[in-house]
Order: C-alpha cells, then sequence, then structure tokens
C-alpha cells in the first residue's frame, strides 16, 4: 500500500461572469477544468516530482493534496484512509499533521509581526505534540539547528534573514508538526541558483534522516533530476506521462516530455508563461482545452485522429504515458 495517493482527482474552478451579468447576458455557467481526472500515488521515502508549465495544475494539486482544497471528485487516501476536508474530528486532525506544505515565497508564508522561534512552535502546542514549555523551547532550538541555523535565532525577526534562511526557518516550521509527507510547491524557484542547491541539499538530508516523502513541484527538469526518485508530467491538468527519474531522462516517451528535455537548457522556453508567452494566442488553456489530445495543437508528431481521440494510457517499463501515436509507431 502505498504512503498517499490521489484517485482520480478533478478540479473544476467556476468562472463564469457574476450572476447577474450571466443572466442579462444570457451566458452559460463557466467552468475551467485545472485538474482532469489526476492519480498518483507515492511511497515512504520516496520523492516524486511533479512537472509541467504554468497554469498545468500543479499548485492545485498540490492543495489537494495537503487538504486546502477539497477536489470537485476524487479522493485523497492516506495509508488506505481517505482525508475528508471538511471533517473536524480528531482523526482528521491527526491525518492533516502528517501532511504539510513548504510554499514558493518563504516571505509570504512567515507572519512578520512573530519571532522565529513562536513561528516554529506554533504547530508543537497547536498539535499538542509537547506541552511544557521548556520542552517546546529545546524542540525549537533543536528543528533550527536540523536546518542549518543557530538556536540564537529563535529571538529573531523573519525580515532579518535572506530568502535561503526564510525558506529554512519555513522548514523547521513544517518539521515541528512531525510529518510523514511534505508537499514542496516550487521551493526554491524564489531562490538564487547557489543557493538553491543548499536548500535541495537540506531537503534531501532531511529526507534521508527522517523517511520523508516529498511531492515536489517544479518547472526546472535540473532540480527533478537532483532530487526526485520519479516524475510525473503534467499537461493542461493531465498527467500525459510517469516513469523513474533515469527512465524519464533516458526515454521520454511523450512528445510534450520529448520537447520538455529538449527544450530543457533553454530554462526561458520551458518556464513560458501563458501570459507573457509570445505565442500566447496559440497557447492552448484549460479554458478553451483542445478535443482529443490536448497536447495536439502543439505537437509535431500528431496525426489526425489525435484531434478526436482521447489517448489512452500506455504501460512502460516504470510507468506509462498518454500518447497513441507513440504507441502505434
Ligand atoms: P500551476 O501551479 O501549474 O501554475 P495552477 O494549479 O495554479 O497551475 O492553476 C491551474 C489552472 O487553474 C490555471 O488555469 C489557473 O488560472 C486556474 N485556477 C487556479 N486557481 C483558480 C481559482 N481559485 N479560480 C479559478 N481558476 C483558478
Ligand atoms: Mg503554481
Amino acid at each position: 500500500m502505498s504512503l498517499i495517493e490521489l484517485r482520480n482527482i478533478i478540479q473544476d474552478f467556476d468562472i463564469s461572469d457574476p450572476w447577474m451579468a450571466r443572466v442579462l447576458q444570457g451566458q452559460e455557467r463557466r467552468l475551467l477544468r485545472a485538474v482532469d481526472n489526476v492519480s498518483l500515488s507515492i511511497e515512504k521515502g520516496e520523492t516524486y516530482a511533479l512537472v509541467g508549465e504554468s497554469g498545468s495544475g500543479k499548485s492545485t494539486i498540490a492543495k489537494i493534496m495537503v487538504g486546502l482544497l477539497n477536489p470537485t471528485a476524487g479522493q485523497v487516501v492516506i495509508d488506505g484512509q481517505p482525508l475528508t476536508v471538511q471533517s473536524r474530528s480528531p482523526q482528521a486532525r491527526a491525518l492533516r499533521r502528517r501532511l504539510q506544505m513548504v510554499f514558493q515565497s518563504p516571505y509570504a508564508s512567515l507572519n512578520p509581526r512573530w519571532r522565529v522561534g513562536s513561528l516554529i512552535g506554533e504547530p508543537i502546542s497547536a498539535f499538542g505534540l509537547i506541552d511544557d514549555k521548556k520542552g517546546q523551547e529545546r524542540r525549537v532550538h533543536e528543528l533550527l539547528e536540523m536546518v542549518g541555523l543557530s538556536s540564537n535565532d529563535a529571538n529573531r525577526f523573519p525580515h532579518e534573514f535572506s530568502g535561503g534562511q526564510r525558506q529554512r526557518i519555513c522548514i523547521a516550521r513544517v518539521l515541528a508538526s512531525e510529518p510523514e509527507i511534505i508537499v514542496c510547491d516550487e521551493p526554491t524557484s524564489a531562490l538564487d541558483v547557489s543557493v538553491q542547491a543548499q536548500v535541495l541539499n537540506l531537503l534531501r538530508d532531511l529526507q534521508a534522516e527522517l523517511d520523508l516523502s516529498y511531492l515536489f513541484i517544479t518547472h526546472d527538469l535540473a532540480v527533478v533530476r537532483q532530487i526526485a526518485h520519479r516524475a510525473g508530467v503534467l499537461y493542461l491538468g493531465q498527467l500525459v506521462e510517469e516513469q523513474s527519474i533515469d527512465d524519464l531522462f533516458a526515454a521520454p516517451q511523450h512528445p510534450y516530455t520529448q520537447m520538455l528535455l529538449e527544450a530543457a537548457p533553454r530554462v526561458d522556453r520551458f518556464n513560458r508563461d501563458f501570459t507573457t508567452d509570445p505565442d500566447a494566442a496559440e497557447s492552448p488553456s484549460p479554458i478553451n482545452r483542445p478535443s482529443g489530445c490536448p497536447y495536439h495543437t502543439r505537437c509535431e508528431q500528431a496525426v489526425a485522429a489525435c484531434k478526436t481521440v482521447e489517448p489512452s494510457a500506455h504501460t512502460v517499463a516504470s510507468g506509462f504515458h498518454r500518447c497513441d501515436v507513440r504507441q502505434t509507431a
């Protein structure tokens, strides 16, 4: 049994105009499908990288996994138990403690008025992990040292630290809950390259020490190779390929993955944003999702059937891909 599973997750967002405008103009309700039937699982001690360009649904999947967002359909399952977002039962609380999230912007996720010691200590008391003040303080110092900071830093405020150090504080705060699964949503993409590598090394060391599982979200394939065991490639909310890291880099199956790997040295192209991209007009978005294979409008290998037939999943050695052309070639 996997530690955590996403089963057939669908997320629709209502992007209709306000009700009155809709009625006056006779418009239908408009839904945007940000996540389209995604299933994946992560083992204990494993890092699963979720790769995809801006708008492909990565952050939405992250929020669903940690219970910040209730999916339109599908289930999040931990140790075989479904994670129900609304439930306030002690069991649901205990499940949520096991799942924590590190965000892209370490500044936005730290309350600037709190001292670092209180920021890190808060989950310890909130989850009732250690009751006495002295014990809590000792634990805060231990956590600071685990992430490469000093126990004196407990008395300082977040703004006194650099971006990389602030991300270390966020990691210490997350570790304070004693989680088993940490969802990292582009945790290093706001940092300088040299600092990025240090934070990635820290995450890797902590994984080895604490047997943590990571869902690691990134658009940077170099990072994927450095940190992940397996990866899933997301395109317009669909998982189009999943393989072990070695297989993915040696033999990418889906034309989209192939394009990403070819474009990898040109990070600018991979990191394209739908709003700033010069071909933005041609780039499909979840609002005007193409029929058939969602990638057919950009695919160099597409044939006529790709426009109409939704591709099925094809098994390969360590995973699967969704490209019918590739399969029959
Ligand atoms: P990524 O993290 O891969 O950049 P997101 O998960 O943030 O992608 O977004 C996926 C799609 O869902 C995008 O088209 C985005 O505009 C849309 N979206 C995300 N959150 C909302 C929301 N709360 N309301 C409407 N649309 C949303
Ligand atoms: Mg995102």
